[in-house]
């Protein structure tokens, strides 16, 4: 058997491969460039440009621009009208910002599990959570695939719930012949350097409702209103200086050059989708029948932009524990990563009462997988590299 090069053999490759990479080429770099010297550089028209982009692609009614995907959720989170005295619930394998948004708001976050083989949130756990305090459910499309959205919507709908569709992996999936960002009532992107698109850093929030959108671009700029139609004080209302404060918002504005960038990688979407569609079919039919190598199971409803890649390990074969198979690929110049440790796991969360093994899916997905290289800029000689390690370590520890 092949030494690994954890024991001194020869490592698969010579580079190293991280598990995720932006992809910016010179349009973007022009982009940026010709509107950061032009007259507006923030609030200009390239914000309203992407805007449109975005609704263009999804073909939801509205978008707003923000500074960051937190930002996005953050906002989602006060046109739902979350506060103090409010439940809201959602999944803990996620970025620690889906169930963070709900404390910035004074609510509370309930944890429903997820399905042990999509690794998305279970609908009918989210029934099971729901008590007479529940305002919103805040479900993750994880790694790109759709979570099972129209169950999530009879129940929001049932129950009288505001339906927060948390797509930061998601640009680009269709789910049942329509784009994610215009299904569920308020949907969230963002637009950090290791999804599907990005402007350094960016967020988007997308619904079809007027009312959610109006309060979205008034909670971006500090709770400032500028329509003389709306002002409380229309006697004070003296020239066209004049503006009021209505509630407290915040700046998560994005500047002028990034919207830019952002249009311009909007363009590119569909066909980052289709290079992350061939690499994804190519892991899925080299490790499909890889003895201790578990994959995330696929809904046919989810015509899926995919974010992530993950491999689950099958502790009845592998005899390594998680974190031995994650160094050894590391050794052998294969970066993983793992998404993600479950939300309720850390100590702030602890420290507010929440107890360990709530959602044991989620604990038992989350002690055995990694993520493995997966960006649209691999070349097939990287992903047969990715492919080749998996299964020289896997059969290094198999029993
Ligand atoms: C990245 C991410 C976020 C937060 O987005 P930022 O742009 O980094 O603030 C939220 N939820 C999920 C599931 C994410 O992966």
């Amino acid at each position: 058997m092949e030494e690994l090069a954890i024991f001194g053999g020869t490592p698969v490759r010579k580079e190293k491969i991280y598990y995720g990479h932006q992809n910016i080429d010179q349009s973007d770099v022009d982009a940026a460039a010709k509107v950061l010297m032009s007259d507006y550089i923030t609030c200009g028209p390239a914000v309203l440009k992407a805007e449109k982009d975005l609704t263009d692609y999804t073909g939801a009614q509205y978008a707003t621009l923000v500074s960051n995907g937190t930002a996005a959720l953050h906002l989602a989170c006060i046109a739902a009208g979350i506060g103090p005295g409010d439940e809201v619930i959602t999944t803990p394998l996620t970025f620690a910002a889906s169930a963070n948004c709900i404390l910035y708001c004074g609510g509370t976050p309930v944890f429903a599990d997820v399905n042990i083989d999509t690794y998305n949130i279970d609908p009918a756990d989210v029934e099971r959570k729901i008590t007479e305090k529940t305002k919103a459910v805040i479900a993750v499309d994880f790694t790109g695939q759709a979570a099972q959205l129209d169950e999530i919507k009879n129940i929001c709908n049932r129950h009288n719930l505001i339906f927060i569709e948390d797509a930061a992996h998601s640009i680009g999936t269709v789910y049942k012949d329509r784009k994610v960002g215009n299904i569920a009532d308020i949907t969230c992107f963002s637009f950090h350097p290791v999804k599907n698109i990005t402007c350094g850093e960016g967020g988007a929030i997308l619904t079809n409702s007027t009312e959610y959108d109006k309060v979205l671009k008034d909670a971006r700029t500090h709770g400032i209103i500028h329509r003389p139609e709306d002002f409380t004080y229309p006697d004070l209302n003296e020239g066209e200086w004049y503006y009021e404060q209505h509630f407290l918002g915040y700046n998560y504005r994005l500047t002028d050059f990034q919207a830019s960038i952002l249009s311009n990688q909007i363009k590119k979407l569909d066909g980052f989708k289709k290079r992350r569609q061939s690499i994804s079919d190519f892991y899925r039919n080299e490790l499909k029948d890889v003895p201790g190598i578990i994959l995330q199971e696929q809904i046919p409803e989810s015509d899926s932009c995919s974010h992530l890649f993950i491999i689950r390990l099958d502790s009845n074969i592998i005899k390594c524990s998680r974190a031995d198979f994650f160094r050894a690929m590391s050794k052998e110049n294969i970066q993983c990563q793992i998404h993600y440790i479950p939300v309720y796991w850390f100590p702030y969360y602890q420290d507010k009462g929440y107890k360990m093994g709530i959602c044991p899916n989620a604990e038992n997905i989350y002690k055995h997988i990694m993520s493995i290289p997966f960006y649209p800029a691999l070349r097939d000689e990287d992903c047969k590299d990715v492919v080749k390690t998996i299964k020289k370590v896997a059969k290094y520890y198999s029993r």
